[in-house]
């Protein structure tokens, strides 16, 4: 086969390798039909099933390519024992907590919401791709959104995640590289803890 027509074939993953330059660890960047992906993987990252995902708060959040490599280099160079993989869809997809996920609070009177009634709704949600995620509660008649109520242990709504894998959630400091990544993108972030 000669050179020319294998061109097309490199093209379609379009791999990005960032090098490792002045300690910035390696990036790959990735096109895929759903989406771009970051994906930063250490010889010594662990695959267990739970990860720590990071979402906005805002289901419909988008970061333009730019935050998105800002975020994944500042999380490597933060973490780097953990494989660390950001990726844009371009629909909202719900981020489940897994094993972890134990029950649902209405937010605004704190009443638990019963399986059915949430699954009914959610049901209602994803035919609408996520976009409606208004949500009627039952305990209090109020006007609410599917992405606002109370899951025990959180989960979220997002078309952009992070994901590292089995992250440790004892290392000491978390809470000021969240406070970092909100900077970054300008967003609330929420931590959904996924276990499987
Ligand atoms: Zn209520």
């Amino acid at each position: 086969m000669n050179r020319i027509l294998l061109l097309p074939i490199f093209a379609l993953f379009s791999l990005t390798h960032c090098g490792k330059k002045d300690g910035v660890p390696e990036i790959v960047e990735k096109t895929t039909p759903e989406g771009l992906e970051l994906r930063y993987t250490p010889a010594k990252a662990t695959y267990s099933g739970n990860a720590l995902v990071l979402i906005a708060r805002d289901p419909n959040f988008v970061p333009s390519q730019l935050q998105q490599r800002k975020a994944l280099h500042m999380l490597a160079k933060s973490y780097p024992d953990y494989e660390i993989r950001s990726v844009l869809r371009p629909q909202v997809t719900f981020i489940d907590s897994g094993s972890n996920f134990e029950s649902v609070h209405c937010n605004l009177c704190g009443k638990e919401i019963p399986t059915a009634h949430w699954q009914e709704a959610m049901g209602r949600a994803y035919t609408s791709a996520f976009n409606d995620l208004s949500f009627q509660t039952v305990c209090c008649n109020q006007k609410g959104s599917l992405n606002d109520l109370d899951y025990r242990m959180p989960c979220g709504f997002a078309k952009y995640e992070i994901r590292l894998e089995d992250f440790d959630s004892s290392t000491n400091r978390n809470a000021e590289v969240i406070q970092e990544l909100q900077q970054l993108l300008k967003q609330e972030i929420k931590l959904v803890w996924v276990h499987n």
